[in-house]
């Protein structure tokens, strides 16, 4: 008979969800099993998302720098990519940062278990190991943490070597000579610029009107007008209709509203979107429900339907970062030590994509929502060819724009376009969650010359002119 024992609280996933919740509930005195797939905690971000994307894109950066800087008087001949040594870099950071994960979770004398763990019942819970036999946990309380995983199209179906995820392109297999990325969306424009800056003739395409058409457009816009250079071909308000493999390529079958047609590519990326990963968990055998999505569903202490069981991360709605499950993650440890929170009630999740030739990121409210939830607002903006820094970094094409509630003059959205966007919009959020207002930014002495000044600046447009754009009165 399988092995049975009690246990106190278990996590089940060991992404940024759950990895910083098992810490936090350690950290306040409660006993902790984290269970994960992987040798190491770290999850989607450390072990195929965030982590891995950021660390090409930063070498890949120095590529694209380096083919300017002949303009600022520099001259370097063109690179020579190995990729067994890019791969070898990528895969060693990953491996020091999910191994740091590790001793942060052995010094909390956290339980680690690598295996995977499905449902029994309402109070227990199987437990399949990496290594010896299967045994059952009869939990207190359970948190969820099992993440997203990639949506397969129905006529394309991931092979691992012709029709790929985003897991299987941050393997670096092969370097194709033509590909194509399915979804502008969040992962694509990413990952089908990694693989463009490497040389690949990358295709993009997508169904809406624009890659990430769900922005306000002003960013977005110069974000794919710095990286259309690297695509090839970009087709939008077009479905990939079909991917068969043959000889080696495959045959992609496109449709929009005038035509059918059909192309060939040596890789095709399916990056349309991922699913909350809750298929093989049992949760009915649990009592725990899901919407029509596979979401679980929550309350705001991100309790489910289980009063014993709590979910969190990608499991739980979109969207789907790391920052989000980690934020989760502290909240419900917090529940389940008995200490008093806010509950969920963020106003700003930032949100970044990164490419070799620039960035993005925004948090908040967006002025495309605030139209559709009529609230009144102000936007202001500061293009960051009157910066500086921007200048003398050689960046042409920036933006940093702030929405502003009309009403209160507190900021209640924001976005940058431009280098270190991810890292400057950590202020914006921070201004949003403190309730400041323009004045408060505007008046915050901002150090010189930095790309900082750019969101003070955008703040002292809410009064008229900043110091560096020409002047006009306040409306
Ligand atoms: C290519 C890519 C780039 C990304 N870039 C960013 C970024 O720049 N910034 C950002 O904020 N977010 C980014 N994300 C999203 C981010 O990775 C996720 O939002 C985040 O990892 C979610 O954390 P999580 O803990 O909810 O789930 P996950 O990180 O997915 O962790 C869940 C873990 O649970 C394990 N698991 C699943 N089932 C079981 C089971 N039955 N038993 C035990 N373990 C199980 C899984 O193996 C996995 O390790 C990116 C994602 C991808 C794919």
């Amino acid at each position: 008979m399988a092995k049975k024992e009690e246990r106190e609280i278990v996590v089940i996933g060991a992404g940024p969800a759950g990895y910083a919740a098992a810490f936090k509930a350690s950290d306040l005195g409660l006993n902790v099993t984290l269970i994960g797939k992987e040798a190491e905690p770290g999850g989607t971000c450390l072990h195929e998302g965030c982590i891995p994307v950021k660390t090409l894109v930063e070498v890949l950066k120095i590529k694209e720098e380096a083919a300017k800087a002949k303009d600022w008087g520099m001259e370097f001949t063109a690179p020579k990519i190995d990729v067994k040594s890019l791969l070898k870099w990528k895969d060693e950071t990953v491996k020091k940062l999910t191994e740091g994960i590790g001793v942060l979770s052995k010094d909390r004398e956290i339980e680690y278990i690598r295996g995977t763990a499905t449902f029994l019942s309402e109070h227990e819970i199987e437990v399949n190991p990496h290594e010896g036999d299967q045994f059952t946990l009869v939990f207190e309380k359970v948190i969820l943490a099992t993440g997203s995983v990639p949506k397969e199209l129905p006529k394309a179906k991931f092979d691992k070597k012709r029709i790929i995820n985003s897991t299987t392109a941050l393997e670096l297999k092969k370097i194709p000579e033509t590909m194509l990325v399915v979804g502008g969306g969040f992962v694509g424009p990413s990952l089908g610029s990694i693989y463009a800056s490497l040389g690949s003739k990358v295709s993009l395409a997508e169904s809406t009107s624009g890659i990430l058409s769900w922005l306000d457009q002003d960013l977005a816009d110069i974000f794919n007008k710095q990286n259309v250079e690297l695509f090839t071909d970009i087709f939008l308000e077009t479905m990939v209709e079909e991917a068969i493999v043959k000889d080696d390529k495959v045959k992609v079958s496109f449709k929009n509203k005038e035509k059918s047609w059909e192309e060939e590519y040596d890789l095709v990326l399916v990056a349309q979107g991922r699913e909350p990963n809750t298929s093989q968990l049992q949760l009915d055998k649990a009592g725990v429900e899901i919407d029509e999505e596979g979401f679980v569903q929550v309350d705001e202490s991100r309790k489910t339907s289980n009063e014993n069981i709590y979910a969190i991360g990608d499991i739980t709605e979109k969207p789907f970062y790391a920052n989000k499950a980690s934020h989760e993650g502290q909240l419900v440890a917090e529940v389940l030590a008995g200490k008093e929170t806010q509950g969920y009630s963020l106003n700003a999740i930032p949100s970044i994509i990164a490419t070799p030739l620039t960035e993005i990121a925004w948090c908040g409210l967006s002025e495309v929502e605030a139209k559709k939830q009529e609230v009144e607002i102000k936007v202001v903006k500061f293009p960051w060819s009157a910066s500086g820094r921007a200048a003398s970094m050689g960046i042409r094409h920036g933006l940093t724009k702030l929405i502003i509630d009309k009403e209160s003059g507190r900021i209640v959205g924001g976005g940058v376009v431009g280098e270190k966007a991810g890292s400057l919009i950590a202020e914006i959020a921070f201004a949003i969650e403190m309730s400041a207002s323009a004045e408060d930014v505007a008046l915050t002495m901002h150090p010189h010359p930095t790309l900082s000044e750019t969101i003070m600046e955008a703040a002292e447009s809410y009064f008229g002119s900043p110091t560096h754009l020409a002047g006009k009165k306040n409306d």
